[in-house]
């Protein structure tokens, strides 16, 4: 029986993606930072707070953030483990329908503002069509989530950041898959005066052919896709019905791109 292994897009083994909330001009410096190095990076942003002071404004949020992910960060940033459910729906439900009216899709994501959440709220989540929520603090590691709305980051970008780059870097393990996730706000940068941090490691980690650069959601998107992949019983062959090609790896061998809508023989 063939012995089946998801690989990510392209066959890759590693993931890298990055994770910036409150939607402050300095936004603009470390998407182009991004930009340059070919990163992909997921922005949380309170829809209540878009256009004020120090802020970037509603108008520039498709084209600024193009190519990334645009997330939820509720409406007006509270610490929703203090308030009742019923205005948590709220924050989270019009922060989507007025970053959905900037974007254009479906806004699915959400970073607990201050790093706020219980298990009622955590429950609340998919029923307001939010697929992930990321929390506060550094796994130091790089495993995949096990659960999405308790995402915890590799590491804040003042925590190890090029040491824990420099790790990831060197994993070449092939039987197991990895994710590198860095989170933060692009206002400490400036506060910190320490650009070079995030320029010099973006440099480090760009343009690596076994890393997959994607956005939070991509990455949840990609994974949920790929569980829908539907295999024989002795994996002699797989169907995928998603909308978007997966990738597998059968008996250790080069990595196969399963096309969407179609049967392929393993
Ligand atoms: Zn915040």
């Amino acid at each position: 029986m063939n012995k089946v292994y998801c690989c990510f897009p392209g066959g890759k083994h590693k993931a890298l993606t990055m994770s910036y909330d409150d939607g402050r001009s300095t936004d603009r410096r470390l998407v182009e930072i991004f930009n340059r190095y070919g990163i992909k990076g997921t922005f949380h942003l309170n829809s209540g707070f878009l256009g004020g002071e120090d802020r970037i404004a509603p108008e520039e949020v498709q084209s600024l953030y193009a190519g990334h992910e645009v997330a939820c960060h509720t409406v007006t940033h509270p610490t929703i483990a203090r308030c009742p459910l019923p205005e948590v729906a709220q924050e989270v439900l019009d922060d989507r329908r007025a970053l959905e009216a900037l974007t254009g899709y479906p806004v699915r994501g959400l970073s607990y503002p201050n790093g706020s959440l219980s298990p009622e709220i955590e429950a609340l989540l998919p029923g307001c069509g939010i697929r992930y929520s990321r929390v506060v603090g550094n796994s130091d590691g790089f495993a995949l989530p096990e659960n999405p709305f308790r995402w915890k980051a590799t590491c804040h970008h003042n925590h190890r950041l090029v040491e824990l780059g420099e790790q990831f870097l060197a994993l070449n393990k092939r039987q197991y898959l990895y994710l590198m996730y860095v989170w933060g706000h692009s206002y400490e940068f400036r506060n910190d005066d320490n650009w070079d941090l995030i320029e010099g490691f973006c440099r480090m980690m760009g343009g690596q052919e076994d890393i997959w650069y994607c956005t939070n959601i991509e990455f949840m998107d990609y994974m949920d896709d790929w569980k829908r992949l539907r295999f024989a019983a002795d994996n002699s062959f797989a169907f995928n019905p998603n909308a978007r090609d997966c990738f597998v790896s059968v008996n250790d061998g080069a990595p196969v791109r399963v096309p969407a809508g179609e049967t392929l023989r393993l």
